[in-house]
């Protein structure tokens, strides 16, 4: 599995945001025993928290966004098949391109690599 280092590196801030929220629930039923309190305390965060980790995983705003178009002309190899153009990503931007490029599978897992050694987040 291809790990996002952007969206784990969310997550991981999220787990330090429940940190003071699970202990000050703690804190607040103290005079409950250890079990029921933190039951009750593991509740609430995950009530809360469901929704933050919904967002961390669902959200574009952490990967680089693809356009996929059936019954294009690859503009490196020139076969007619699915094709694939990456938009937008942190530090690269070609959703206003007037002309945008399409590529095949293998064409653009090319072009992918040689972006990454350009310095794009891919
Ligand atoms: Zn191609």
């Amino acid at each position: 599995m291809k790990v996002n280092y952007k969206r784990y590196f969310f997550y991981l801030c999220r787990w330090q945001l429940s940190t003071p929220l699970l202990a000050g629930v703690l804190i607040w039923l103290s005079t409950y025993d250890k079990w029921t309190a933190t039951i009750i305390a593991n509740l609430i965060g995950g009530l809360i928290f469901f929704w933050v980790d919904r967002f961390i995983f669902r959200t574009n705003f952490l990967s680089a966004q693809w356009e996929v178009k059936e019954n294009i002309k690859c503009s490196d190899c020139g076969k007619t098949t699915r094709g694939y153009r990456l938009t937008k990503t942190s530090n690269y931007d070609k959703s206003e391109d007037k002309t945008p490029k399409f590529r095949c599978e293998e064409c653009s897992e090319k072009k992918t690599k040689f972006l990454r050694e350009q310095g794009i987040k891919v």
